[in-house]
């Protein structure tokens, strides 16, 4: 208690002692968070002031005392720190540095003011000392972010680029070659969504892992996003050859991957190659053209390698122009129906008539619905186009009930993403109510990649259809996996047996087999048969023959506009009176 009395006596009788400015300038020096050393030229004394205690846990009295202080810096900074310090000597006035501690472990900054006389001589010398450490930390991590993938620790997308164009720009000038290989996982959706994405990341690591092994002067990786990676080769021969380094990635897939909860995955990878300047002469192009190679060869089946080449990449545009110009189409509804009538094998009579789509472009090509039905059905237009088609179709099959008044089936193609939207059926009763058609005339027509989807609910759906009386029919049959099993358990009323089988049907012999077993099969469940695709009076003989219900086909009739499917309609109707 004595002690800490007398320590307040000598603060107050210094403080008395100091000048009001003395005062200012401590209380400056005590408020800011920096350090700072101030030498005296004339009297060749240190003094340390503001955060320096903190900072360091020691003072400095005397010059000789600074060694304790450089004791503590890292050695690579010694010297120039030293420099900045003794600035005098080189007339400057001022200096700054960044150092870094190695007993704090911490990064400091010194920036030394010197006042000079009017004959030049240094008078005083403060030294600034900041703590940086937290500010460097960020900008390391920055820095890290700039350059690197957090999850995979290889080169992000944006820097993997730059380098890329660096290898281009070396290659145009040597005359060399890049390739570019961008590498997917074979169904990581699944893995990350049945599994979760603490498994899927993992996953993503080790693959990562894997490929940077792979890297050296010529070969860098890096992880684009996802489950994709892209890996580059400077001139690519030898032990850095593309089939070596493809050889080397599929030898690890084919090992599993050992997860750390112990659990073990097996993969396949998709590949995609594009050299330059083959295939393109800047990096994103390269990385464009890798991408679409690779994305064609997974739809031909995964676990694939695919090399770049001209054709691929010109039907790609084509479809790209093809979806926008599809996309244009249905703002603008341009599009028409094609009526083909159904006929019965036994006496020719109709039985109705598949309503099939027509798109005229706007420079007055027709484009086949084989060619657009499946970009409309990615790029998800097919709910807008097949909603039209049934509109359009029941409209116009009622006014030509209306007009004959004869009894026929309205037959309307149904994509499976259209089929798989909750409210289809609502819709399509919508439809059937507001032009007040008969449920019982119209047929869907779809397809087994239906089916494939979920079998139960599909089922189910067909169940509900069924209710309101709406018939199904099951077309191309024997394109997909035409598993005959399933056909007992689908509540469908006819099948259509696609062209291919009625194209060979009279010169294969197994196809007949295959063909006359399918209609018997048909018949002994009590469904109607339909041959797609009859061409000639010999098929049309076999067919009815062998029991065929109904005949479909350019024999009998090709698809045509409502115009002329009026003909077939007057026809018909002079049949029935
Ligand atoms: P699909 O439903 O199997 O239709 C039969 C296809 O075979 C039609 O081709 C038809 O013109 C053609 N065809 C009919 N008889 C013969 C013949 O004797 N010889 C030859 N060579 N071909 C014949 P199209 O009109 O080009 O349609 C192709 C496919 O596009 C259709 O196959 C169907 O899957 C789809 N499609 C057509 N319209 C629509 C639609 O409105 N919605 C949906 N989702 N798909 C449609
Ligand atoms: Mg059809
Ligand atoms: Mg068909």
């Amino acid at each position: 208690m004595n002690e800490m009395r007398y320590q307040l006596d000598l603060l107050k009788a210094m403080n008395q002692k100091l000048t009001a400015k003395d005062r200012m300038y401590h209380l400056i020096c005590d408020t800011v968070s920096c350090a700072f050393l101030y030498y005296s030229f004339d009297k060749n004394e240190l003094t340390t002031l503001g955060k320096w205690r903190d900072f360091f846990d020691f003072e400095i009295r005397e010059v000789k005392e600074i060694s304790q202080f450089f004791d503590a810096v890292e050695d690579a900074y010694a010297l120039p720190l030293l420099d900045v310090i003794f600035l005098e000597k080189n007339h400057q006035s001022f200096a700054s540095i960044e150092c870094y501690m190695k007993d704090k472990k911490a990064w400091y900054s010194f920036s030394t003011q010197v006042l000079y006389d009017e004959e030049d001589h240094p008078t005083d010398k403060v030294i600034c000392i900041e703590n940086i450490t937290k500010s460097k930390v960020q900008n390391e991590e920055l820095t890290y972010m700039a350059y690197y993938d957090g999850l995979t620790g290889l080169y992000n997308r944006n820097y993997f680029v730059r380098l890329l164009g660096e290898h281009i720009r070396r290659a145009e000038e040597e005359n060399n070659v890049v390739s570019v290989m961008i590498i997917d996982i074979d169904d990581f959706r699944k893995i990350n969504d049945g599994q979760g994405i603490i498994v899927g990341d993992e996953l993503v690591q080790q693959l990562g892992s894997f490929l940077k092994e792979l890297c050296n002067d010529k070969v860098m990786v890096c992880h684009l996003n996802s489950d994709i990676y892209c890996l580059a080769i400077y001139s690519p021969t030898g032990n850095c050859g593309v089939e070596t380094v493809i050889r080397q990635i599929q030898e690890r897939t084919k090992q599993p991957f050992r997860l750390s909860s112990g659990q073990e995955l097996k993969i396949t990878v998709s590949i995609g190659v594009a050299e330059y300047p083959e295939a393109a002469t800047t990096p994103l192009e390269l990385l464009n053209c890798a991408e679409i190679v690779m994305y064609k060869g997974k739809a031909m089946g995964k676990n694939i390698v695919q090399y770049y080449n001209a054709a691929i990449l010109d039907d790609f545009l084509y479809s790209v122009e093809l979806d926008k110009k599809l996309k244009e189409a249905v703002f603008n509804q341009n599009f028409e129906i094609h009526f083909q009538p159904q006929f019965y094998s036994t006496d020719k009579r109709l039985r109705g008539a598949e309503a099939l789509i027509r798109w005229r472009d706007t420079t007055g090509n027709t484009i086949s619905p084989a060619v657009f039905i499946p970009v409309a059905e990615k790029n998800g237009t097919i709910v807008s186009i097949g909603n039209w088609v049934v509109e359009q179709s029941v409209k116009q099959y009622m006014e030509w009930k209306k007009q004959y008044g004869i009894d026929f089936i309205l037959s309307i193609n149904i994509s499976a993403l259209q089929y798989s939207r909750d409210d289809f059926v609502d819709n399509l009763v919508a439809i059937l109510n507001k032009y007040e058609m008969d449920s019982n005339c119209l047929e869907l027509e779809i397809t087994e990649s239906v089916l494939i989807e979920n079998f139960k609910s599909v089922s189910d759906k067909l169940k509900v259809l069924k209710s309101y009386g709406i018939r199904v029919s099951l077309d191309d049959f024997g394109t997909g996996f035409s598993s005959l099993s399933y056909l007992m358990r689908l509540p469908i009323d006819t099948l259509k047996i696609d062209k291919s089988f009625i194209d060979t049907v009279l010169t294969d012999h197994a196809t007949q087999i295959i063909t006359e077993s399918i209609i018997d099969m048909v018949k002994a469940l009590g469904f109607e048969s339909i041959a797609e695709g009859v061409e000639d009076e010999r098929q049309f003989q076999y067919l009815h023959d062998v029991g065929c219900d109904v005949i479909q086909g350019y024999l009998l009739g090709r698809p045509m506009p409502p115009e002329q499917m009026e003909h077939v309609l007057e026809q018909a109707e002079r049949q029935i009176y």
